[in-house]
């Protein structure tokens, strides 16, 4: 029996199973390499981010954004700083919900940025509204119970 938490690869979407123990130590894809949590914040796909907000059993905190969105670029560097505090423990990502506005219609996006935190297909919170990287990762760990 496979053991371990599933993390799908943000890169190609394969469902890997890591120990929980094993979490900090850079656990990598084993179908395309790719580092599964190193802090990084990965533009995802529609197909990935469902499999990922469906799958995962470590927090997915996901940004639905769009490059015409000035709030949202000026934003980024802050998720990405929350994503590197956050590292192992959890995982943030963005979507272009220009590119796929399916996605935002499918979870009801009506302003963004909008941030939405998933684990094992659930939806633990959500976000509205450009934030300092210290909110959120607070509201990462307050919703999620992460631990610092
Ligand atoms: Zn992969």
């Amino acid at each position: 029996m496979a053991e371990g938490l599933k993390l799908t690869c943000l890169e190609c979407g394969t469902v890997n199973r890591v120990p929980e123990a094993k979490l900090g130590a850079g656990p990598k894809c084993g179908t395309c390499g790719a580092r599964l949590n190193d802090g990084k914040v990965r533009a995802l796909d529609p197909a990935i981010l469902q499999k990922a907000t469906k799958t995962d059993d470590i927090p997915l905190l996901v940004d639905f954004w769009a490059p015409w969105c000035g709030p949202c670029r000026m934003m980024a560097p802050e998720f990405q700083k929350a994503a590197q505090a956050l590292a192992p423990k959890a995982r943030l990502a963005k979507i272009d919900t220009q590119d796929h506005p399916q996605v935002a219609q499918r979870h009801d996006i009506r302003g963004i940025p909008a941030l939405i935190l998933f684990q094992r297909g659930r939806t633990l919170g959500h976000l509205a509204g450009a934030r300092p990287a210290a909110e959120i990762e607070a509201f990462v760990r307050k919703s999620a119970g992460v631990s610092a």
